[in-house]
């Protein structure tokens, strides 16, 4: 499957729950509120019937649910598995620890950006450095120790400028630290379970991958 270029509210349809991937427009104005039933012509009347879940079912939604709301394709997740399974611990765990270290995520959750999607194109178009070097690939792997920052002449644009006033409106995870003067965050460790708020049930991934 391709990345989303389209409405992404039709996502949150689609999986029946809110996956928040429009920033702001989530809290205020969100679509899945006002039309909660599947995307498509038959959308509304799927919604009335009665319909069980199998337990395929729910683990292809787990999965679907997880790289819709990191932005990741097919390979790539499975490549994150397979890293999640070489590390010590519960592998739907580390899957869960893998995702949130890549850095879009980590822009995202220091509140550099209203949604995974923005903080995605700031990493592409250069505005973020890790260790102050720019790094312009989403789906690096921070690691602890890692300096995650905006580019000094960045801090200077009007998109900064406005976001220093957001800043603090989102609480910043346990495994990050964050300087607002600075507009710069210091990866603490890897995070754990507790540490993430998660949309979905990773083990449910662990096991449509185990099949
Ligand atoms: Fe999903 Fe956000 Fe759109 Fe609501 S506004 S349907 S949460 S993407």
């Amino acid at each position: 499957m391709a990345r989303q270029t389209g409405p992404v509210c039709k996502l949150c349809r689609r999986e029946g729950k809110k996956l928040f991937l429009k920033g702001e427009k989530c809290f205020t104005n969100c679509t899945y509120e006002k039309r909660s039933y599947p995307p498509g012509q038959h959308g509304q009347q799927a919604s009335f019937r009665r319909r069980r879940s199998s337990d395929y079912t729910l683990q292809l939604r787990a999965k679907q649910q997880a790289r819709r709301v990191y932005g990741v394709l097919e390979r790539q997740f499975r490549r994150y598995l397979t890293i999640a399974e070489g590390r010590e611990g519960l592998t739907a765990e580390n899957l869960l620890a893998v995702l949130e270290q890549r850095l879009d995520n980590v822009v995202y959750r220091l509140g550099l950006a209203d949604s995974r999607p923005q903080a995605r194109q700031l990493v592409q178009h250069g505005h973020i450095f890790v260790n102050n070097h720019k790094l312009d690939i989403p789906s690096y792997l921070v690691k602890p120790e890692d300096v995650v920052s905006v580019r000094p002449q960045s801090r200077r644009t009007q998109y900064f400028r406005d976001r220093r006033e957001l800043l603090g409106q989102r609480a910043i995870p346990e495994w990050l630290s964050f300087n607002e003067d600075e507009l710069s965050g210091r990866v603490m460790s890897l995070p754990t379970r507790q540490e993430v708020d998660s949309l979905f049930d990773e083990q449910l991934i662990v096991e449509y991958y185990s099949r």
